[in-house]
């Protein structure tokens, strides 16, 4: 790549030299700049408010595109020239410290029309694969280094406790273990070095308890103890620090009803001092001004945010009003100057170790990567990822070519559906927005030209002559507390009539669900054939189809626990709760269900395939399975125990059983210590008699604590003979 030097006269400050170390640079330059020069890093402008001469004037640290905030055209060329202006204008100051310009690429560089949109968070954290996310990571670092753009206010790292929170989809899942791991993005923004090629800052955000308010009030108050919040809510910022997460935005919201921007505490005593955080803390937009309770931003705001240990304020429009406060509460002392130049230290170590003295401008032998074929084929493995098989009656899916399909629903053909919030505008829109394939065109080239497939958005249309109907359904986007959803979460009208629309046809019915969070849908799913939750995959939504037609076998595990009702809310892995799937369940075509079986609970084995003297068991694996090299099926007896079969998947086959007669199997897991840990409940298998060839049927048994519809006996009797 042709780099452009920094501007300015050629001199040999010891600031520029990059021979030194980063701490001497940033020592040196210290000592060049006035209250003025450092009031000004510690600002961050939106674009829409600040001119490239007003960057210059302030010497300002930071300007930001807010959601959806684009040049015109919004084309990753334009984004790169509206780049190189403020940067340009940046450099054109005394000392020519450079911006560092920060947007939210959030499932991809999303701001950018034709970028490539990844699956939100939610969906990777279904995958259960970090080092996909690290490759993810590095994809967009990419498409936003071809747009100049140094930071990502990203990942977003909250623990989501409360599906009727509208950042839900933006959490990896509702477990403090699995964001943890997810945190390998950062990796993936950062590179191994931050001043490695296509390098942007991360931004772990929103510090802290984001994901855990009072009902899931976006920006409310988390009422945990001490020891809930630090169990819940503070692991994955451990593991984004540890890995060398630049900045760490704070959250709106407030713990035990104080105002996390004004919590010394929690951004100076836990996160930079005992956490060993060394990157920058920035503010949340017009977050600072929240503080004192009242409207706009005021002096207390200002210094309370400051001394509690925030480094840049993201003041987006009242930013020389966050200038003009923060200088006078310094002069009269209310600030110590050691606070503004530990904030200002803070954030030029960063802009050295990103090497942006060196290569401010955009690097463009990177923007021909926005939207590449390459990162949307990424992007469409790992929508094939993190798709969740719920249901699978009767092997409708996977889905046989040759024969009739019907595709239906709202979200069925619209990228801006499937793409959800945060996608070229900041609540995102249904339509056409930018360009990718939806749901149906993966269906359409999966199904080949031998298959007919017939599509109407509502259904109609349909007939008893189709082999399957597969409806598309489930939330339009949005984002923030526009998301929030404090009433129900039930499917709306639309989908309701489009899926009675299906079912009059009397063929069966996949439902693909569209949604940032699990839906309340336990009163529909008995009427549906197959389910599979998709979250929000981005803009291949060949990635889904893919999986519809078993070209590549569904392998994601929920994320979240799945309501069996609203009013289960909230409702997380371990509260004693009956969830309709819980956490960590996820079928593949291999753990195809009989079809009167409900899904077992994680570690629960069912029974199929039942024969005089055999049976199929199936069990679910669950998140505890980590590290399990086998699992060993035991027959239970009143003697006993006796090892019947092993297995390294899920599933196996036990022979030789005698016929006509009960026998009640458990399942114990291995690891490669040999360290044994039982799967719960048990099944109990009744034989067919050998005196005929009729059917099986599965009746549930006991209710369990995993609720209704779940099987932790079932009881597998002979029907007689045909
Ligand atoms: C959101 C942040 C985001 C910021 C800048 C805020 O409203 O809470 O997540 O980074 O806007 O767009």
């Amino acid at each position: 790549a042709a780099l452009v030097a920094p501007s300015g006269p050629a001199t040999a400050e010891a600031y520029r030299d990059p021979a030194l170390s980063v701490a001497d640079r940033v020592d040196d330059l210290m000592s060049r700049m006035s209250l003025d020069e450092k009031l000004g890093q510690m600002t961050q402008a939106e674009r829409g408010s600040v001119s490239a001469s007003d960057v210059t004037a302030y010497r300002l640290g930071s300007v930001l595109s807010g959601g959806g905030s684009a040049p015109s055209p919004n084309t990753a060329t334009s984004w790169a020239d509206m780049y190189d202006g403020y940067q340009n204008a940046a450099l054109a100051t005394p000392l020519g410290i450079p911006i560092l310009y920060g947007v939210d690429a959030v499932h991809g560089h999303n701001n950018v029309a034709g970028a490539t949109i990844f699956p939100h968070n939610i969906g990777l954290g279904a995958t259960r694969d970090p080092e996909l996310a690290e490759r993810i990571g590095r994809a967009v670092a990419e498409e936003m280094a071809g747009t100049g753009v140094d930071w990502n206010f990203a990942p977003c790292l909250c623990v989501a406790r409360d599906d009727r929170w509208g950042r839900t989809y933006e959490s990896f899942g509702e477990t403090p273990e699995l964001p943890a791991s997810m945190a390998a993005i950062v990796t993936g923004f950062q590179g191994a070095a931050l001043d490695g090629p296509a390098s942007v800052l991360a931004t772990a955000k929103h510090y802290l308890g984001d994901g855990g308010t009072e009902g899931g009030v976006d920006q409310g108050d988390t009422r945990l103890s001490e020891t809930e919040l630090r169990a819940i809510h503070l692991p994955p910022f451990e593991a984004a620090v540890e890995r060398g997460a630049g900045s760490v935005m704070v959250s709106f919201s407030s713990w035990n009803g104080t105002k996390v921007h004004g919590h010394h505490y929690l951004l100076t005593t836990v996160l930079k001092e005992e956490l060993g955080f060394t990157g920058f803390v920035v503010s949340d937009w017009n977050g600072v001004d929240q503080i004192d309770g009242a409207a706009g931003m005021s002096a207390l705001d200002v210094r309370t945010a400051v001394n509690a240990g925030v480094d840049m304020v993201m003041a987006p429009t009242e930013w020389r009003r966050f200038i003009d406060l923060l200088r006078s509460e310094t002069q009269a002392g209310r600030v110590p100057q050691a606070r503004i130049d530990d904030a200002v230290r803070r954030i030029l170590t960063k802009k050295v170790e990103l090497g942006l003295f060196e290569q401010p401008l955009t690097d463009r032998s990177y923007t021909a990567t926005v939207g590449s074929t390459a990162h949307r084929t990424l992007a469409r493995a790992a929508v094939a990822r993190s798709q969740v098989l719920l249901k699978n009656s009767g092997d409708v899916l996977p889905l046989a070519r040759g024969g009739r399909i019907f595709v239906a629903g709202k979200s069925a053909d619209d990228i801006g559906n499937q793409s959800g919030g945060w996608t070229i505008s900041w609540q995102g829109s249904s339509g056409d927005i930018t360009p990718g394939t939806t749901v149906l065109d993966g269906i359409r080239s999966s199904a080949g030209s031998g298959t007919t497939v017939t599509y109407s958005r509502d259904g109609s249309g349909i007939d008893g002559s189709y082999d399957v109907a597969v409806a598309v359904i489930g939330e339009t986007p949005y984002a923030e507390g526009q998301g929030d959803r404090p009433g129900g979460l039930g499917l709306d009208a639309a989908d309701l009539a489009t899926l009675a629309t299906l079912r009059a046809a009397g063929v069966p019915v996949v439902v693909v669900l569209v949604s940032g969070r699990p839906l309340d849908i336990a009163a529909q799913l008995p009427g549906w054939d197959a389910l599979v939750a998709a979250w929000l995959p981005g803009t291949e939504g060949q990635g889904v189809a893919d999986v519809l037609f078993g070209t590549v076998p569904p392998t994601g595990k929920l994320p979240m626990t799945w309501m069996s009702g609203f009013s289960q809310q909230p409702i997380n892995a371990g509260d004693g709760k009956s969830p309709l799937f819980p956490y960590g369940f996820g079928l593949t075509y291999e753990q195809a269900q009989d079809d009167s079986s409900p899904p077992g609970a994680p570690g629960t084995p069912v029974a199929s395939e039942v024969t005089s003297s055999s049976a199929r068991l199936t069990w679910a694996a669950s998140d505890d399975d980590v590290g399990v090299t086998r699992y060993e099926v035991v027959q239970v007896q009143a003697s006993g125990e006796t090892a019947v079969a092993t297995s390294a998947i899920a599933s196996a086959t036990v022979t030789g059983l005698e016929a006509g007669t009960d026998h009640t199997f458990a399942v114990y897991a291995e690891d490669a210590a040999g360290n044994r840990s039982p799967r719960s409940g048990t099944v109990t298998v009744t034989t067919t008699d050998g005196g005929g060839t009729g059917g099986c049927s599965v009746t549930p048994g006991t209710q369990s604590q995993w609720g209704t519809g779940y099987v932790v006996q079932a009881t597998v009797t002979n029907t007689g003979a045909t």
